[in-house]
């Protein structure tokens, strides 16, 4: 089994490939044949449904080696914290990545919501937009309020924080995982501008 700085540094230098243009990943026929009947993925990504951000490409990644559960927002709700369990559970994943990206329309639309409170967008949008608001709100009482670029990349951020926070803690079986050292989760951010993914400490 591959280790959790393992499995980052494979996502790394992917990224670093899909950077230089240099992606790597041919699928073929004898792959496809060869994943039938079961799979084994290196790493858990919970990244955002932004059509500009496929987990695989930007990793440059193939079939069978990522476990990626997509929503808007990558935003944790109980059947996102259910799928990484199903995996870490399952396969030989000592790493889950959430991954965000500058410019996510879900935290834009959550810091409308909140702008606009009159204007509320439909309750389905509005689950997302009410996981997302815990990390916006806060910064809405600080100066960043009048700068819509500076708050939007700020509540980026702090969305992929709490979104690596909730994982961590968001059931026993993380917590037990994790707390054997079995698994780590990590925040990363993609840049649209530059397709680098930017992994934080935290
Ligand atoms: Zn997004």
């Amino acid at each position: 089994m591959m280790t959790a700085q393992e499995a980052l540094t494979r996502l790394k230098e992917g990224n670093q490939r899909y950077v230089d243009g240099k992606c790597s990943t041919v699928i073929s026929q004898e792959q496809r044949n060869q994943l039938t009947a079961d799979q084994n993925p290196f790493a858990i990504i919970l990244g955002c449904s932004d059509s500009r951000v496929p987990a695989e490409i930007v990793f440059d990644q193939g079939l069978g080696d990522l476990f990626v559960i997509r929503v808007a927002g990558n935003i944790v709700a109980p059947s996102q914290v259910g799928s990484v369990e199903f995996a870490a559970a399952s396969y030989d994943c000592a790493v889950v990545v959430v991954l965000g990206h500058t410019g996510c329309g879900a935290v834009k639309a959550t810091i409308n919501a909140l702008k606009n409170p009159h204007q509320a967008p439909s309750s389905n949008l509005m689950s997302i937009v009410n996981r997302v608001r815990p990390s916006v709100e806060v910064l809405m009482h600080t100066e960043l309020k009048d700068d819509e670029e500076k708050l939007c990349r700020h509540a980026v951020r702090s969305n992929i924080f709490a979104s690596v926070n909730q994982l961590r803690h968001g059931s026993a079986v993380m917590e037990a995982l994790i707390e054997q050292g079995k698994l780590i989760v990590v925040g990363a951010e993609y840049s649209l501008e530059t397709g680098k993914v930017e992994f934080f400490d935290f």
